[in-house]
């Protein structure tokens, strides 16, 4: 992973990545927040309109084997309430969300083996019946093996959301107790090399995170050539080890967001259902500052309760066809309207018609 030597040295000022973007982050840094939104608001429309993609999430388990420092349904969380959702439950939900017009489905997870490889490939099958080939499938459960990915794609699965969660190797390593940048980079390789659309990104205001780390967070989304790119505020978890870190402001995630429409015009940034969550109208002011994604938790609402990542989540009483009506109009407030549409990257379009 040569191209990716400036995330193991402290090299990142004399990196040829960091010379050829130096003009947008020195923007980045001296902007103030208003400007650097009105910018990359600009650019976000010269791309993608006033259009906001949505997603139909679904969270069909929060078993996990992983040990992530930062998350809510880690597995030594032993106060978590533990869910699968049949199969017959995902289908029905993707039905539900396809009649109200949803044409991407999410469907995310903790590292769940139940979900084997062969279980998993008949899902996404399934799905693609029912909705006659007409929605694309997101898959968000973790690291797999290739093979699996590759299986993955074949039964029908268009993209995949893997956030590398920081860029920086020894702090990376700590916060996911232990498994290192390297597998998470992999698979993200892996992902690339099958044709996904890929997906990752980062949170921000993690314990120990500098300027300096957020630069490269972003640099490597660059790198990364990604068609999708999720950020959010971490968000402590009063039930992890890092319950009594700091929790940031918006603040963060707004600069970030506008920083990465800047770097990738093109990519299709959600407004994370964090920023939602530490501040009322973080999702809006998200999409004012650059990002063009709005992704629905379609999840039953029994369930919705025990997926909490981090806590304050928003929207977890609510089901899924409410969400649109509330959604459409917090848009207008900021010049926006819904799209139902697939909504593929224009990158990742562009890149397919080049092949
Ligand atoms: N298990 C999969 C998908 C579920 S976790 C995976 O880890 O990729 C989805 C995302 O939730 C993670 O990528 C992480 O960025 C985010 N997350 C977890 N805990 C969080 C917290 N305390 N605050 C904010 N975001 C969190
Ligand atoms: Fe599991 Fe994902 Fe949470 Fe890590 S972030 S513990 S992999 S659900």
């Amino acid at each position: 992973m040569k191209s990716v030597d400036f995330l193991y040295s402290d090299t990142l000022y004399k990196s040829p990545l960091y010379k050829k973007y130096y003009k947008i982050i020195d923007f980045y840094r001296k902007a103030s927040l208003e400007e650097l939104s009105k910018n990359a608001d600009t650019v976000c429309r010269e791309n993608y309109g006033n259009k906001v993609f949505l997603r139909g999430l679904i969270e069909f388990s929060n078993y996990c084997s992983m040990d992530c420092l930062y998350c809510g349904i880690r597995k030594s969380n032993t106060k978590v309430e533990r869910y699968r959702l049949t199969e017959e439950e995902i289908l029905s939900t993707v039905k539900m969300g396809f009649k109200i017009g949803f044409r991407t489905f999410v469907l995310q997870s903790g590292e769940d083996s139940f979900f084997s490889t062969k279980i998993m490939a008949g899902i996404i099958e399934k799905i693609k019946n029912i909705t006659g080939g007409g929605a694309a499938i997101t898959l968000s459960c973790g690291i797999r093996p290739k093979s699996d990915y590759r299986i993955f794609k074949n039964a029908g699965a268009d993209r995949y959301l893997l956030r590398f969660e920081t860029s920086e190797p020894a702090l990376h390593h700590y916060l996911r107790n232990g498994i290192p940048l390297e597998n998470r980079l992999k698979a993200l390789y892996d992902l690339k090399e099958l044709g996904y659309e890929t997906g990752s990104g980062y949170m921000l205001g993690l314990p120990g995170e500098t300027e300096e780390i957020r630069i490269k967070n972003a640099l490597l989304c660059v790198e990364l050539e990604l068609d999708m790119i999720g950020i959010g505020p971490f968000i402590p978890h009063p039930d992890t080890p890092l319950a009594n870190e700091k929790k940031e402001s918006l603040e963060l995630t707004l600069r970030a967001t506008s920083l990465l429409r800047l770097l990738l015009p093109k990519s299709n940034i959600p407004a994370t259902t964090a920023a939602g969550s530490i501040s009322p109208n973080g999702r809006e002011r998200m999409l004012a500052a650059g990002a063009n994604v709005l992704m629905p938790n379609l999840t039953p609402t029994a369930y919705k309760k025990n997926y909490l990542l981090y806590p304050g989540k928003i929207c977890i009483d609510e089901d899924g066809e409410k969400c649109i009506s509330c959604l459409s109009f917090r848009l207008n407030s900021i010049g926006k309207d819904i799209c139902f549409e697939r909504g593929d990257s224009i990158k990742y379009r562009e890149g397919k018609k080049l092949a």
